[in-house]
């Protein structure tokens, strides 16, 4: 409930707040090199564009309260974060938006694992900054 209710309190435009403890999401989480500023790799463009950045949170035990604070750290810069060792988190303007981007962060994360040990040619800086200004992507920087 903390985690729910810090998303709608730092986003105005959240109807619909998802959370999952799916497969792939925390698999990639529990990965020493997983990235906590940018936890899904450029690989398609669909992740960003539902998803924006998405931030990798440090574990917390279920139900603590210091998640919904992690949260509203975020100052509603981002639309989703993956909780490590727990599952991805992803508000959207109504169930729908949040369950399709939910399920496209799942996709992700397992395309990410899929790729492991490989070296695939991933969506370039560029070709990211492309998506963000056209589909007016909110892109927090903290
Ligand atoms: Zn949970």
């Amino acid at each position: 409930m903390p985690l729910h209710s810090a998303f709608y309190d730092t986003r105005a435009r959240a109807g619909a707040v998802v959370h999952l403890h799916s497969c792939h999401a925390v698999a990639l989480s529990v990965l020493p090199d997983a990235v906590a500023e940018d936890f899904l790799p450029p690989i398609t463009p669909y992740a960003f564009m539902q998803l924006g950045r998405v931030r990798l949170l440090p574990y917390f035990r279920p139900g603590d309260p210091a998640i919904g604070d992690a949260v509203r750290g975020l100052a509603g810069k981002r639309s989703a974060v993956m909780l490590a060792n727990h599952g991805p988190v992803v508000a959207g303007r109504d169930v729908e938006a949040a369950c399709n981007a939910i399920e496209e962060l799942e996709a992700t994360a397992r395309l990410a694992l899929l790729l492991r040990g490989q070296t695939p040619n991933m969506l370039t800086p560029a070709q990211v900054d492309e998506l963000v200004k056209i589909h007016d992507i909110a892109w927090g920087d903290e």
